[in-house]
């Protein structure tokens, strides 16, 4: 029957529309005990599932100085005596490259590496996972969860039908996780300063992590409709009456940092992040995001100029980015613009979009730039370390990409040389070698 799909995708709507139409609107927290109803008691509940799924599924990480730092700097600002005996604070790190942390109802904290990535010391991590306590101390979730139960009671039943991610429950923890209204976001960041002041940190690094995710190196970032980490209109006012707090309190944090009570720690910070900061670039290159990646591995040459690990990533960024502009213009920024972009990505391949770009004309200046610039990086990390497979393998594709056969092939055999035995690319490699030879003997054959 034709319109046996239908009831169900009016289901789907209709919860789709739930999401963003009925917010969990709770007026404000409640930071005082508040004891579990049956129903609040299923949402610890899944989410203690939810922490199990994590670890089963691969999401986060389990091990190294990243989650240890998260540790460290959750002890100190998670409170030391939760006012529920389902509160317990636990901190973690989710794998996965989008800047976003949040929090679920039975004090499970996660940062994404995404944001580890991009943050610039303790305090700014202290600042975040301080506003994620106190969605957990506030128990927005659980209060969010009774007013969106009150206002859409008889549709539970109908969502039961919609399979897992679409019982209120789930929807509580989706909004955990996309963000709560402003007036939850804005009593969260004000109440975090405080903790963050308190744990010995210095709050007036945190304006800095908005303008952190401000950033939107893509020019593909168009305003959600909620309130995670990322929403970038959000993230303007947030560091506004973020800052204008700080400055009422700008006295009393001078005299506390004239008593060394207000630490910064970047010490240790940058090193523990730093592999983080390669694999978001990495995953990013891979989902055929180049900008992004040239913004963390241009941040990672300038911490480490001699690591030829950094300059291969640098190189790597800029060879993806073919015929794009580094930065992008500002007729790429419009909303009408990003949409047409995202409209592209959800329905082009890269390969098709890479073969618009590089066969437009405007294309043809930025595509020269960016080969240069990677060419250098490459030379350079080869300067770093006279054989470097990553840096190799980079030149032999840049100067095939360039028609430049002889050098590529140079650089095909150099890289066949360096490879450890049993190297996945080898076979790639040893493919290409013999197509630029073979063409390489084509072209000496045509000659008279
Ligand atoms: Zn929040």
């Amino acid at each position: 029957m034709m319109t046996q799909g239908l009831p169900h995708r009016l289901l789907a709507a209709a919860v789709a529309a739930l999401l963003v139409a009925a917010p969990l609107s709770a007026a404000e927290g409640c930071y005082q005990p508040v004891p579990l109803r049956p129903k609040d008691a299923e949402l610890i509940r899944v989410s203690g599932e939810l922490e199990d799924q994590f670890v089963r599924r691969g999401d986060v990480l389990t091990s190294g100085p990243a989650l240890d730092l998260v540790r460290r700097v959750g002890a100190r600002v998670a409170p030391a005596h939760p006012v529920d005996d389902y509160q317990r604070f636990r901190f973690g790190v989710i794998d996965s490259p989008v800047p976003n942390a949040f929090a679920l109802p039975d004090g499970q904290v996660y940062v994404h590496s995404g944001l580890l990535a991009i943050l610039e010391n303790e305090a700014q991590l202290a600042g975040v996972l301080a506003h994620e306590c106190m969605h957990v101390e506030g128990h927005h979730g659980i209060l969010g969860a009774r007013d969106a139960r009150r206002k859409v009671g008889g549709m539970v039943a109908l969502s039961i039908a919609l399979g897992q991610w679409a019982s209120l429950v789930n929807i509580a923890l989706v909004h955990a996780i996309i963000g709560y209204t402003r007036d939850l976001e804005q009593e969260a960041d004000l109440r975090a300063i405080d903790r963050v002041v308190e744990a010995g940190y210095d709050p007036r690094e945190m304006p800095g992590v908005f303008a952190l995710l401000d950033l939107d190196p893509e020019g593909e970032s168009v305003r959600p409709k909620t309130a995670t980490w990322s929403d970038h209109p959000l993230s303007e006012q947030r560091s506004q009456y973020t800052t204008q707090v700080l400055d009422g309190m700008a006295a009393r944090l001078e005299s506390l940092e004239k008593e060394g009570k207000l630490e910064t720690g970047d010490a240790g910070f940058a090193d523990a992040v730093l592999p983080l900061a390669r694999r978001a670039a990495r995953q990013y290159l891979a989902a055929d995001r180049p900008r992004t990646a040239l913004v963390l591995a241009q941040r990672l040459v300038e911490k480490h100029p001699d690591d030829p690990a950094d300059q291969v990533l640098l190189g790597d960024a800029f060879r993806q980015l073919d015929a794009r502009p580094a930065v992008p213009p500002d007729t790429e920024m419009t909303k009408r613009a990003k949409r047409a972009k995202q409209k592209e990505r959800a329905t082009k391949t890269a390969s098709e979009r890479a073969m618009q770009r590089l066969g437009a004309e405007t294309g043809k200046a930025p595509l020269e730039q960016n080969r240069a610039h990677a060419r250098a990086a490459y030379e350079e990390a080869l300067r770093l370390q006279s054989v470097h497979p990553g840096a190799l393998e980079g030149l032999a594709r840049l100067s095939e990409a360039e028609g430049l056969l002889v050098e590529a092939g140079h650089y095909w055999s150099s890289w066949l040389e360096s490879a450890p035995p049993g190297d996945p690319l080898t076979p790639t490699a040893v493919q290409h070698l013999k197509d630029i030879t073979r063409e390489l003997n084509a072209k000496q054959q045509v000659k008279p």
